[in-house]
């Protein structure tokens, strides 16, 4: 039995890169970006009106000044307004040159002249200077980084509409098991529904890979070696579920070696998940999960997901909050890490949900993320920080 860091760091060293891919800006959310963004303009790409209002002399504000032309935005001004002089201007619109303010549509009166005087107290000039936001040449976004909607609207600013991005890897998922039904399928008595297969595939995907499902494999060592077979052939990584524990039809790993992977690690000492299995093939780094719910979303957590990330570029780090514990926790072993699934209370505590063990799968969803109580420590008390690890 190895400790979970040892285990992370076998995990992490098997990773390769996936390759890049071009692909348009707008195909891109949540992709990761495989080169810098760089600016083709300045931004704002001339001194801006923030506001509509009269543009003018700043030394002018208070007289009664003559306006010379109506600046629209799209429209470069064709007049250089003088002393007492101003352009009515519109948000967006060039700046004419030798203005230095702009006051607000909001602070002035029309005099029966047709003159115009502000009325308010000067606070700000309301110009955004050319290239204040960006420069031309300026990386508005760096490789490695996860694109979100605001990033595509940077692209879009800069002309780049065509981006290079990591490909996303194929994770192949098979479940295992002779109990074993499809969740359209109502269980017979000794059976129970796969629950594991869904899960992983959308676990796949919220980290960003693509997922393919390759059926349940039945407890029959030809079965399982015919679906991991086909399967370590076309993805990056494959999962299996079920297995891999010590009973009599948990051949998992004796399957894997007959596949031709070399097994790094069958246990960890961790709690959910002991039995977690790595190896590498040339084609494929494989995983045997544990069959129960719980451990398999776990464990795909704090190894795959750094895994898929890593392959993809993406130095990914879980988000964590800093919280005191509502209530203390003792457990009677500590030979194993062990993750314990919490809620974060309205005050800011941490609080242990009902979990009774790998199979309580309906714990996971009332749980914001889960405290991991270090090997050797059996208790931790009320108040204690302790971290959390959003999921
Ligand atoms: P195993 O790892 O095969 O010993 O399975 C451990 C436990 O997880 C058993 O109670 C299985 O019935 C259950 N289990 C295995 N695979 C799945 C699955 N795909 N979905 C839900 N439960 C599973
Ligand atoms: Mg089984």
């Amino acid at each position: 039995m190895i400790t979970f860091e040892k285990a992370y760091e076998i995990v992490m060293n098997s990773s390769f890169p996936t390759g890049t891919e071009k692909i348009s800006y707008t195909a891109s959310l949540n992709r990761i970006l495989a080169a810098d963004i760089i600016s083709d303009v300045d931004m704002p790409p001339f001194n801006k009106a923030t506001v509509d209002g009269f543009a003018c002399k700043r030394t002018d504000l208070g007289k009664e000044l003559e306006i010379i032309e109506t600046v629209q935005a799209g429209k470069s001004p064709e007049k250089i307004p003088g002393i007492l002089q101003c352009a009515r201007i519109m948000t967006g619109a060039p700046v004419p040159s030798g203005s230095d303010c702009i006051f607000m549509v909001e602070d002035s009166e029309i005099l029966p002249s047709g003159k115009v005087r502000f009325t308010g107290s000067y606070r700000k000039d309301n110009i955004s200077l050319k290239g204040e936001d960006v420069k031309k040449g300026d990386i508005v976004l760096e490789s490695g980084k996860k694109i979100q909607p605001q990033d595509i609207a940077v692209m879009a600013t800069v002309g780049s509409t065509e981006v290079d991005v990591f490909c996303k890897p194929l994770i192949g998922v098979i479940s295992s098991g002779d109990e074993l039904v499809e969740p359209e399928e109502l269980p017979g008595d000794s059976q129970i529904r796969n629950s594991n297969a869904c899960q992983l595939i959308a676990q796949v995907e919220r980290s960003g890979a693509s997922g393919k499902y390759y059926g349940i494999a039945r407890d029959d060592e030809e079965d399982t070696l015919r679906i991991v077979s086909r399967a370590i052939k076309e993805c990056e990584i494959v999962i299996i579920t079920g297995g891999v524990s010590a009973g009599d039809f948990d051949f998992v790993p004796s399957v894997l070696e007959e596949a031709g992977v070399k097994i790094l690690f069958t246990r960890i000492a961790v709690q959910p998940g002991k039995p977690t299995t790595f190896g590498v093939h040339k084609k494929a780094l494989v995983f045997g999960l544990p069959g129960n719910p719980v451990s398999s979303f776990i464990q795909f957590e704090m190894l795959v997901r750094p895994l898929i990330c890593r392959m993809m570029g993406h130095n990914w780090q879980p988000v964590t909050f800093q919280l005191p514990m509502k209530e203390s926790f003792t457990r009677l072993s500590a030979e194993r890490m062990a993750w314990l699934p919490v809620k974060i209370t309205d005050k800011g505590f941490v609080s242990l949900i009902e979990f009774h063990g790998s199979a309580h799968i309906s714990s996971l969803p009332e749980a914001d993320g889960v405290i991991s109580v270090p090997v050797n420590i059996k208790t931790i008390n009320k108040n204690q920080m302790v971290t959390v690890i959003r999921i």
